[in-house]
Order: structure tokens, then C-alpha cells, then sequence
């Protein structure tokens, strides 16, 4: 009976959000809006309609998740594993923390507490082969020494672990767009699309890095990938790949 319902729903309603199983008929409308996203056709940033109205979950969120349920054992594991999750999304430490199968680290910078420590992902604090996933999602656009950070995370990833590393990305550049010497909030803006990020990503430099620290870098796409949810009910975008790395 619950199956059919759900059949029903999906029919019904254009928008589905597995985080917090509802069905809506659009997503809120939220993200930056200056000139410099639109000039580089931005990927994963920008204006646009895609947060949920009940969880607050932004399509990347359900992206995530959505690969995580359908390519790996993170939500079964046959085996403990540990997951290392920067700062962390609330919808998906909700999940998480849940999961008793999961040794979880969140782990922030800035916004620590509760159970989130406190950490500098460019000096971490763990020792190296420690974790089994890693989740880094939207947070090296904002770090001055990112190839410091990316070889951190290395690190401390198991050899045969999986990371997620998403970031705000452009295919219409070749190299990134990036000055030290710009650090004004209001520059920052024009320059980068947002006051603290640092960059904007050509997402083949930032595919060259990753590598550089010894990261092996695969791609995969929704709407190509057969992943468990109909990406579009999910709102996600048909450019948008997702980076995963492995040692
Ligand atoms: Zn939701």
C-alpha cells in the first residue's frame, strides 16, 4: 500500500527529496547571483531553484546521497566503516550519526560543537590509512593552499577508500581563476562568485591537482550512471558530475 502511494506521489509531484522522503511541487530558489558565475556557465553554484522546502537539502546534498545509496555500502556496510565528513551537511550528519555502523568523524573548521570537532583540513589531525569514505563537499574553493588540503585528505584515506570531493566547477575555462592578492569580500564577489571563496575551478586544473597529490579522479553523472533515484525528481543538474577519488 505504502509502495503505491509513493507510485502515486511520484506521478503527481515534479520534485522528490530523499533525505526527507517528500514530494513538492518545486524547490526554493536560492544561490548568488553575480555576473562572473553566469560569464564562466558555473556548475553547482549559482541562482537557481533547487533547495528542499522542508530539509534545506541544496541539490549537491542529494547528489551525494544519491550516489552514496546506489554505488557504495555506506548505509549497509557489511563492516564498520569510518567515514571522515567535513564540514558537514546537517541533513546527511542526521543520516549518519544514526547509522551505528558508521564510525563518524564531522569535522569543521569554524563551526564545531556537539559532536563536530574542530579541524584544519590543510594540517589534520588524524593519522594516515584512517578512513574508509571521505565526504568534502563545497569546501576547497574556499582554502588558499588546496593542493595542501587535497594531499591531507589523501592521507588519510585508506587505500582502497572512496572520497567525495565536490566543488563548484566551470568547463568553460582551462585553468582556474584565482589571485592571492584579491582577498576584499566585495572582490571576492566579482572575482569568484562568492566573499570567501578564494577561486573558481576549471574542472580540468582541478582534476590536474587532485592527481598531483596522488588522488586517482573518476567522474559519474546522474543522468548517465543508472543511479537508485530518478535524477531529475531530485532536482539535480544534467551538467553537474560528480569527482570521486580513490588512492
Ligand atoms: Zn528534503
Amino acid at each position: 500500500m505504502k509502495k503505491l502511494y509513493r507510485k502515486v506521489k511520484s506521478i503527481l509531484y515534479d520534485c522528490y527529496c530523499p533525505i526527507c522522503i517528500g514530494y513538492w511541487d518545486e524547490w526554493i530558489e536560492n544561490g548568488f547571483e553575480f555576473e562572473i558565475l553566469k560569464k564562466v556557465n558555473i556548475i553547482g553554484g549559482g541562482k537557481r531553484k533547487h533547495l528542499c522546502p522542508n530539509c534545506g537539502s541544496p541539490d549537491r546534498v542529494r547528489m551525494i546521497y544519491s550516489y552514496l545509496h546506489s554505488k557504495t555500502d555506506l548505509f549497509s556496510p557489511k563492516n564498520p566503516v569510518v567515514l571522515l565528513h567535513v564540514a558537514p551537511e546537517r541533513q546527511l550528519l542526521d543520516i549518519f550519526e544514526k547509522n551505528n555502523n558508521i564510525e563518524y568523524y564531522p569535522c569543521d573548521k569554524f563551526n564545531y560543537g556537539n559532536n563536530v570537532q574542530k579541524a584544519d583540513i590543510t594540517q589534520l589531525q588524524f593519522v594516515e590509512n584512517f578512513f574508509d569514505f571521505l565526504i568534502c563537499n563545497h569546501v576547497l574553493e574556499h582554502i588558499e593552499d588546496d593542493a595542501k588540503a587535497m594531499s591531507e585528505l589523501y592521507r588519510v584515506m585508506k587505500p582502497n577508500g572512496i572520497g567525495i570531493l565536490q566543488i563548484p566547477y566551470s568547463i568553460s575555462i582551462k585553468t582556474n581563476i584565482e589571485n592571492n592578492e584579491i582577498r576584499l569580500p566585495e572582490e571576492r564577489e566579482l572575482c569568484f562568485g562568492q566573499d570567501d571563496h578564494v577561486r573558481i575551478y576549471a574542472r580540468s586544473e582541478y582534476i590536474k591537482t587532485l592527481n598531483s597529490v596522488g588522488f586517482k579522479v573518476s567522474t559519474s553523472n546522474p543522468y548517465s550512471a543508472h543511479w537508485d533515484f530518478n535524477p531529475k525528481k531530485l532536482g539535480l543538474n544534467k551538467r553537474e558530475d560528480l569527482f570521486i577519488v580513490q588512492k
